[in-house]
């Protein structure tokens, strides 16, 4: 335990069903900081490097499918860091069970969550179970300049030739 940093991500089933402010009131319960937080689309190669524990699972596929939209028509999800005082487990106590239908009915999952005719366990949220995997995770999903602490050592890289879409003049 101790003061810990945490990813949280509203999944894709989340976003469609408008249940961000829920979630975010929910999970501002537990009095942890927020300090990092984006609405993005999922790329494949980052839900496959997120979930590659997963990787020999039956439901594999379609838990990819899942996390890069391709089930709700809804791409986007908001990605998070919360930080302090034992927020992984502070958090997934919130988050609920992984089963929707076992979860907590109070839990978020329990509230929200629910099983697919397809089997896939749409469960609104995801959050870090352990400190090695939310570092894993945080670095994953997040650059060090979008976190507002030094959560891990960064070093300074020199780019050349970098192309980076701009706003056009
Ligand atoms: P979590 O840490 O509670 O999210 O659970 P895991 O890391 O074990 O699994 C990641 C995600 O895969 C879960 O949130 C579910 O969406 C999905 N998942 C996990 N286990 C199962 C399962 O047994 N069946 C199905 N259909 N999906 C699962
Ligand atoms: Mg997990």
């Amino acid at each position: 335990m101790g003061m810990e940093p945490t990813l949280v991500i509203i999944k894709p089933d989340g976003l469609k069903k408008s249940l961000t402010g829920d979630i975010l009131s929910r999970l501002s319960e537990t009095k942890l900081k927020i300090i990092a937080a984006k609405i993005m689309k999922v790329p494949k190669e980052l839900a496959e490097k997120h979930y590659q524990h997963l990787s020999k699972e039956p439901f594999f596929e379609e838990l990819i499918r899942y996390i890069t939209g391709k089930i709700h028509g809804e791409n986007r999800v908001m990605a998070m860091v919360y930080y302090g005082e034992g927020a992984i487990s502070k958090i997934r106590e919130i988050a609920g069970a992984t089963n929707p239908e076992e979860a907590n009915p109070v839990s978020i999952r329990g509230a929200y969550g629910r099983i697919l005719t397809s089997g896939i366990f749409e469960n609104v949220i995801h959050a870090s179970s352990s400190q090695d995997e939310a570092e894993r995770e945080i670095k994953l999903w997040f650059e060090p300049d979008e976190i507002v602490m030094d959560l891990y050592p960064t070093e300074e890289k020199v780019f050349e030739k970098v192309i980076k879409r701009v706003w056009k003049e």
